[in-house]
């Protein structure tokens, strides 16, 4: 940085001009706005848990997709809500999680029809 006083050039480091000794005043950070925490955004997270549970009870998957669409609604309104991510992988989790019952649930179908007799 550059000394205020008498335009020396001193090291960003230096709190002090190494030519004429004025205070050099360390830039203001903008570390602390951005260190800020983000608020939590309790659909997001409710979602991932769902997406993850959706993957073993199959119901939940569809909860998991509509938590998941509402956490990401928010965040798109509200850019300082957190979990974005969150609610994304709860809504993809959600329909993978459906997609896999719904074959599932396919193949068993197809599973009781070969047990129908052809006459
Ligand atoms: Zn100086």
């Amino acid at each position: 940085m550059y000394c205020p006083q008498c335009g020396r050039q001193n090291p960003d480091s230096s709190n002090f001009c190494v030519s004429c000794g004025a205070v050099l005043s360390a830039p203001v950070t903008s570390y602390t706005t951005a260190a800020v925490a983000k608020k939590s955004n309790p659909q997001a997270t409710t979602a991932l848990i769902l997406g993850i549970l959706g993957l073993f009870f199959g119901i939940v998957s569809i909860l998991a997709i509509i938590f998941g669409g509402i956490g990401i609604h928010q965040t798109n309104n509200d850019p300082d809500l957190g979990g974005r991510g969150a609610a994304v992988a709860g809504l993809v989790l959600g329909i993978i999680g459906t997609l896999g019952w719904v074959v599932i649930a396919f193949f068993y179908f197809i599973f009781l029809l070969s047990y129908i007799p052809y006459e």
